[in-house]
């Protein structure tokens, strides 16, 4: 049984986006899974994969989170493990796989909008998400689910810092807000750590980025859902 929360202190819900409105990692694992086939002549898939995250956490601080500093990490790893003599069909490949992303259709998870719908009467709902601010609109409107947001939030990073801002400019107190989302480490744990909500509802896949093992938070202010359906529930 999950424990019921106090609903008068909540007067705004966070959702993230990606993972937990709609499908996204698996775009993303698709996507790597055939870079990993072009690489081969150069590496094992494996080394791929590891070459890859290395070098996306190596630019995160400059090209940020999203699909366009993912595809220029493809780009970049495959030029390094074939010594700069990556053929120009490769590169030309992969840089469309990355346009793949960007114009993929989005695929809302279920019962998100029946939520969205319910709940959006009741508190104001913010979409608190990161990646590219121009990739995360245009998931947003073609989303349909743009209607039931009061706030749009594209953030660098979701550290607590970051939500800490975001309150600040939203005019919300920690003990006010929740944050509902796929990722311990960004959706939850910053929030939990500044005084906040936190509904963790955990996607089938999850990006290395974002692993936290080990890791369980516990306390009344930490719940765990198995889908977004549930969430209502949480409220009644
Ligand atoms: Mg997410």
């Amino acid at each position: 049984m999950q424990t019921k929360m106090n609903v008068g202190n909540i007067s705004v819900i966070g959702f993230d986006a990606d993972d937990t409105l709609w499908d996204n990692e698996t775009l993303f694992q698709d996507v790597e899974a055939r870079f990993r086939e072009l690489m081969a002549p150069y590496c094992s898939g494996d080394d791929a994969s590891a070459e890859l995250f290395k070098t996306e956490m190596r630019h995160l601080h400059i090209y940020g989170f999203g699909v366009k500093s993912f595809t220029l990490s493809m780009v970049e790893t495959a030029l390094s493990l074939s010594g700069g003599n990556v053929p120009g069909s490769i590169t030309t490949e992969l840089l469309r796989l990355g346009q793949s992303l960007l114009t993929a259709p989005v695929m809302l998870l279920g019962g998100v909008e029946e939520v969205l719908r319910q709940l959006s009467g009741r508190f104001r709902l913010v979409l608190a998400t990161k990646g590219d601010l121009l990739d995360q609109e245009r998931k947003l409107e073609r989303s349909g689910m743009v209607s039931y947001f009061h706030h749009i939030e594209v953030m660098s990073d979701k550290r607590v810092d970051d939500y800490k801002e975001m309150l600040r400019r939203l005019d919300v107190r920690p003990e006010a807000f929740l944050m509902v989302g796929n990722s311990l480490k960004s959706d939850i744990l910053p929030v939990l750590q500044l005084g906040g909500e936190a509904v963790h509802i955990p996607y089938h896949v999850t990006w290395a980025h974002e692993a936290t093992d080990g890791v369980n938070p516990t306390g009344r202010h930490y719940h765990r859902l198995d889908r977004i359906g549930e969430l209502p529930g949480l409220f009644s």
